[in-house]
């Protein structure tokens, strides 16, 4: 089967997997996605069950990278990304916490930012190309991405955060790399800096730089994040048993990673999407009627602080409807299933912090905001619709280090840090500094490219 990437608009040609993860956003402003997905068998997805994660990573992308990417090629960039462990943690009966914050930057986009790097380098290697990776970060993309592409020849990594939604120890992360690496603090939003990014794509005068996205509208950085959907099913569930996902959201390229596994074939019951004060989801699953939260509020689980989660254009595409890239719904998604299928609860920051002391206390298990949130979210699916017994994997997305003064205020003592996240605290840092301008930003766009 050829694997054809088409636009959530519509109006572009279809693509292959290299010309997607290339492009980052199609040329209509939509979002990349397959309206087939390629299917792995049970016994395909029992077999799972004896291997380390590393091999089922193989097994799940080389279904993408067929005639693009040779399997020992494709096998040993799955070797290399993912040589660190991902604990899962029973909390209680079949209740557990999976860790995706043992990677080289303490969060999830560690695995994919870490796969999509290789993936891009090898393709400009092949072609003999530059590319500008641009990318706005709420906080952890960015680290992952700049940690993921530093030091790879031909890349030129420029990462915009904004400037007082981050912890000091995810800044450190980024503006500690220098090299081919340039970070931008924003003096705004991370939806500024997101809508300033889109916009520098979408821009004619910028059409000669060679600029790419690495945010989770690229392709590229989804598919990875549905391997471990596999990982947890394969070692929590008996074969063919239905798995229960709950997964703390902001853009939705983490949970849309769980919708391409089930839509592969994996066998879930249900996907938990909490997102914080940022509650355009559940309340567009309750109503029907989906108002972006315009600006984005800000929340202790900073990460997820997104007002329009641009991956939802993705997830109304799966169930039969159309968004376009401003939120605006052309065609009605089917509901019915769409609440058959996901739960979504929005968590107010008492209630984060409630439940970081409230897991610590009971279970002595230490979650940060982001995993808090997703605890939450999983309780409230109890409380809404009971199912005890089901295998179930709640995800910490980031490490508690992280947000060593929020851990410190609420529940009295800081996080042990890794010992390569100590190591960078110390390094210098250095970075730009900018107002919420897109003008300015392009002026810099194109200075960055002058030679
Ligand atoms: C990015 C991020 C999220 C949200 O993931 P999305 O894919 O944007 O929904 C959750 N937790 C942490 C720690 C993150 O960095």
């Amino acid at each position: 089967m050829r694997l054809e990437f088409t636009s959530t608009n519509g109006q572009s040609p279809c693509v292959n997997l290299r010309e997607a993860l290339l492009a980052g956003l199609a040329p209509d402003r939509g979002l990349y996605f397959l309206k087939q997905f390629p299917q792995l068998t049970a016994a395909e997805i029992a077999s799972f069950a004896s291997l380390p994660y590393h091999e089922i990573a193989f097994r799940v992308l080389s279904q993408y990278t067929d005639g693009i990417v040779e399997p020992d090629v494709l096998a040993a960039m799955c070797r290399e990304a993912y040589d660190f462990v991902i604990p899962l943690e029973k909390v209680h009966d079949r209740v557990h916490i999976m860790r995706l914050d043992q990677g080289p930057t303490a969060s999830f986009k560690d695995f994919a930012a870490r796969m999509m790097a290789r993936l891009m380098g090898r393709f400009l290697l092949e072609e003999n190309r530059q590319l500008t990776i641009l990318t706005a970060t709420s906080g952890d993309t960015g680290a992952a991405v700049a940690h993921a592409f530093h030091n790879i020849p031909g890349f030129q990594v420029i990462v915009l955060f904004p400037n007082d939604e981050i912890s000091l120890s995810q800044r450190k992360l980024m503006t500690v790399l220098k090299g081919n690496v340039r970070t931008v603090a924003i003096d705004g939003k991370f939806d500024d800096c997101q809508a300033m990014v889109k916009r520098a794509f979408a821009d004619p005068s910028l059409g000669h730089l060679p600029l790419s996205s690495a945010n989770s509208i690229n392709i590229g950085r989804l598919l990875p994040q549905s391997v471990y959907y596999f990982y947890a099913a394969s070692r929590l569930a008996k074969p063919g048993e239905p798995m229960v996902f709950s997964i703390p959201s902001g853009n939705f390229g983490d949970m849309m990673g769980s919708v391409v596994a089930k839509q592969m074939g994996l066998p879930v019951r249900k996907i938990i999407v909490p997102v914080n004060d940022n509650d355009a989801f559940p309340r567009f699953l309750a109503t029907g009627v989906y108002e972006k939260v315009v600006p984005s509020r800000n929340s202790v689980s900073n990460a997820m602080n997104v007002g329009h989660p641009s991956n939802l254009a993705r997830l109304v595409s799966v169930y039969g409807g159309q968004m376009d890239e401003t939120g605006k719904i052309n065609q009605m998604p089917n509901l019915e299933t769409m609440r058959r299928d996901l739960f979504s609860s929005s968590i107010s920051d008492d209630r984060t912090r409630e439940t970081i002391r409230e897991v610590w206390t009971k279970y002595e298990l230490l979650l940060e905001a982001h995993g808090a949130v997703a605890w939450a979210g999983y309780q409230d699916w109890q409380a809404a619709e009971p199912m005890a017994g089901l295998p179930t994997a709640i995800l910490e997305t980031a490490n508690p280090a992280k947000f060593p003064e929020e851990i410190e205020r609420t529940i009295g003592f800081s996080p042990d840090v890794p010992p390569a996240m100590e190591a960078m605290n110390k390094l210098p840092e250095d970075y730009d500094r900018m107002g919420a301008d897109y003008g300015i930003f392009r002026d810099y766009l194109l200075a960055k490219h002058a030679v």
